[in-house]
């Protein structure tokens, strides 16, 4: 692995159109059975033959086993009725028909560990593994049991921890823990949000992330950033408590967002997980312009805890084009890695 400046992936990468319906999110399977489970493995090779190809340091599965980052996870536990749906409002933006909680939740069995023990299989680099956090998934559900979404909350923290637990002990070296709703509910942020999240993440040897973000590209999307005037500073609530937390890693989008650079500073001593590729765009970054971004980044976080990163998931996109911006994502952190070697010297 690149000593300095690794670089990494937030979530999704497209899946082959003989899995999913392409530039779609959320796509359906176009396999069942057994076809499906070889599918999603040979899907999730190729996610990370491609990585590396790239020049991608640490490698996750592109999400390519998954059909939502969230819900995928949900259907595997016990008290969640997926065929009783109620509609309501999604991170306060669009609304979603949703299952309901009926009854106590649980985890009966693993989730994601038997797809994280063959990525495991498939390559010797760091790998990372995403989970959804607490108050996100609480936000995709109607709650008719708990009542609370404190309680929810809290009692999904329990699950996430088995689960991550048990991926760590699959040989997952990177728990990331995908947190967008913290950009929204800022009290609650504040009152449990930040508690719930590090009872998830409670007693892991694996290095934790929380990747807080303001979205895919689309429309509910970028409508809402429309709304955030010209400086996006959601973050300023949630850093300060992230930074005195138990979690190791915060990522955050940055190239062509309106998140001021300086705000990462409130999460200093931190690694930082840098979006410098914008998923909202097909325009291709050059390598000079991800070099400019993590240039920006380096004067509120030391070198060795910068991440250089894809802003967001890049499953809405086509595979050439997602790879371009790996690749792209590669090139400017080497031109940075060189310019910070030669200043050593
Ligand atoms: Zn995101």
């Amino acid at each position: 692995m690149s000593a300095l400046l690794p670089t990494s992936i937030v979530g999704s990468l497209p899946k082959p159109t003989w899995l999913a319906e392409p530039e779609t999110l959320w796509a359906p399977w176009k396999l069942e059975g057994d076809a499906l489970v070889e599918g999603k493995q040979d899907a999730l090779r190729i996610a990370v033959h491609e990585q590396r190809t790239r020049g991608i340091d640490i490698v996750s599965d592109g999400e390519q086993t998954r059909q939502h980052f969230v819900t995928t996870f949900i259907e595997h536990l016990s008290g969640v009725d997926f065929e009783q749906r109620e509609t309501v409002r999604i991170r306060d933006r669009y609304d979603a028909s949703v299952p309901t909680v009926v009854g106590a939740v649980g985890r009966e069995k693993a989730v994601f560990v038997d797809d994280a023990r063959f990525l495991r299989q498939q390559t010797d680099q760091p790998i990372k593994w995403a989970l959804p956090g607490p108050m996100t998934m609480i936000d995709t559900l109607y709650d008719r049991h708990y009542k609370s979404r404190e309680k929810l909350a809290w009692e999904f923290a329990t699950i996430l921890n088995q689960e991550a637990r048990d991926l760590e002990a699959a040989g997952v070296d990177i728990i990331q823990f995908d947190e967008p709703a913290f950009n929204v509910f800022h009290d609650e942020v504040q009152d449990w949000g930040v508690a719930a999240l590090e009872r998830a993440a409670e007693g892991l040897r694996a290095e934790t992330v929380v990747h807080i973000c303001y979205g895919y590209g689309i429309k509910a999307n970028t409508d809402w950033k429309a709304t955030l005037g010209a400086e996006w500073r959601q973050y300023e609530t949630s850093f300060p408590m992230l930074q005195r937390s138990i979690i190791d890693t915060v990522s955050l989008e940055s190239h062509h967002s309106h998140v001021p650079m300086d705000l990462i500073e409130l999460i200093r001593g931190k690694k930082v997980m840098l979006g410098a590729i914008d998923v909202a765009n097909d325009e291709v970054e050059t390598p000079e312009e991800v070099a400019d971004t993590l240039r920006r980044a380096l004067r509120f976080v030391d070198a060795d805890k910068l991440i250089p990163s894809t802003n967001c998931g890049m499953a809405p996109f086509n595979r050439d084009l997602s790879l371009a911006k790996l690749s792209a994502l590669s090139a400017g952190a080497e031109i940075v890695r060189e310019e910070l070697v030669v200043a050593a010297v």
